[in-house]
């Protein structure tokens, strides 16, 4: 007899890892399955940032954009008082550090940007203060003089992506969660009161078999994949993919305590833990793709001279030590965006018992999405406006 469960979740990233553990504190019978290793794809190789200012992404393209994007702040505010309590609540350390956030501004334009966006961000709710020269010298010394003010959320800081995802395993574990790697969903078939899950599951030796499980609730926490699992379940999930570049540097002495972003160029840079710098951003890389020009995600993709040299260029200019210090590695992860720059999270359209989150930065809102997750398969009503999240916005006739 099939094994069964009460909540599936395929995806072994941080959301996944977040929505099993959280379910199964619940007290359902949870399966955590991935394809590959736990934090092997987009949660283990991001930057760490947690941040719940508008990113440089969400205002580059207009005040209106910007307005569409800012209706993710309930979200941010969730996922800032999530992660507060997180290292407490999963009894290992997971990096986490809130020292601040600063999104720099080097003209007047980006000083205006500044300006809208903290008017934006205050009507929802984050608090954001503008630093003038003056005030950087002090907070931010390290900051090039060229930096004229800088917006500053006392919530924002870092995670340690290496560590986040596999201590939350091993609380999910703890906390009764089957968690199985190497085990890819293939096949979804409906029965009543749920699915039927056939993975297929390697072993040690390289051998594989297929496992098929029961299971009342799945969620789909897949990242790049979850148009292609969308599939699995005859569901439209469309997600935009992105391969972005990330660079790091030698350990060097404290330097700067906060997150940096620009409100006028990709950029982001913190110095994580361990004294190295990690630069990101958003900066392009070669996405690799199948013969039929479908991304590859399972391949490595490949970072580019041109946003590798732009993105150093971008964090040198904002932070002038840089020059000085050696960079050790730049590697590239794949994550999803939604054209309108705002998650998708909620059930599935027409497919009962399935959910789904993914889009933007889901490592910064992981928390954020997998309690609502959890809350919608246990049948609570969300406490914040799903709304604009819905996975089915953009079919046509929609009204979401
Ligand atoms: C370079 C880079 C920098 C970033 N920086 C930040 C940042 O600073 N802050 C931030 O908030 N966000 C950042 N992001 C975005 C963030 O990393 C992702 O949004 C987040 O990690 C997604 O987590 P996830 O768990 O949804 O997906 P993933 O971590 O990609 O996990 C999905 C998992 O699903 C598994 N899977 C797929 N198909 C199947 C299947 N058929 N069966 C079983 N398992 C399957 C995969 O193996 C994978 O492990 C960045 C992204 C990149 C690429």
């Amino acid at each position: 007899m099939a094994e069964r469960y009460d909540v599936v979740v395929v995806g072994g990233g941080l959301l996944g890892c977040l929505t099993a553990w959280m379910a199964a504190r619940d007290g359902a019978r949870v399966l955590l399955a991935d394809k590959d290793q736990i934090n092997q794809h987009a949660s283990g190789r991001n930057a760490g940032s947690l941040h719940f200012q508008l990113e440089y992404r969400m205002v580059e393209r207009g005040k209106e954009a910007a307005r569409v994007a800012a209706e993710a702040m309930p979200l941010h505010l969730d996922a800032a008082a999530l992660w507060a309590r997180m290292e407490d609540e999963v009894g290992e350390p997971l990096g986490v550090r809130r020292s601040g956030g600063l999104m720099i501004a080097e003209s007047a334009d980006q000083v205006g940007t500044l300006e809208f966006k903290a008017g934006l961000e205050r009507s929802w709710g984050l608090g954001v203060r503008t630093l003038d020269r003056a005030e950087l010298d002090t907070v931010a010394p390290y900051l090039a003089p060229t930096v004229v003010a800088a917006n500053l959320s006392a919530l924002e800081g870092k995670a340690d992506a290496r560590l986040a995802a596999p201590a939350v395993a091993r609380a999910a574990s703890a906390a009764g969660a089957t968690v199985r790697t190497r085990s890819r969903l293939d096949r979804a078939d409906r029965v009543p009161g749920g699915w039927h899950l056939t993975f297929r599951e390697t072993d040690h030796a390289g051998g594989e078999h297929d496992r098929t499980v029961r299971a009342a609730a799945v969620v789909l926490a897949t990242g790049v994949w979850t148009t292609g699992l969308g599939r699995l379940f005859h569901a439209r999930l469309p997600t935009v993919p992105l391969a972005l570049t990330m660079t790091v540097t030698a350990k060097v002495p404290p330097l700067i305590p906060h997150l940096v972003q620009h409100a006028g160029a990709r950029l982001s840079l913190k110095q994580s833990l361990d004294r190295t710098v990690l630069i990101g951003g958003g900066w392009p890389a070669r996405l690799i793709t199948n013969a039929d020009g479908t991304p590859a995600f399972d391949l490595k993709h490949q970072p580019t001279v041109p946003s590798v040299a732009g993105n150093a260029r971008a964090a040198v200019n904002a932070v002038p030590a840089l020059e000085r210090i050696p960079v050790v590695r730049t590697w590239v992860g794949t994550t999803t965006v939604a054209p309108d720059q705002l998650p998708l999270v909620g059930a599935v359209k027409d497919t009962p018992g399935v959910f789904v989150a993914t889009g933007g930065s889901a490592f910064t809102l992981g928390p954020s999405f997998a309690r609502l997750l959890t809350g919608l398969i246990a049948g609570r009503a969300p406490d914040i406006d799903l709304a604009p999240y819905d996975p089915a916005r953009f079919e046509e006739g929609s009204t979401s």
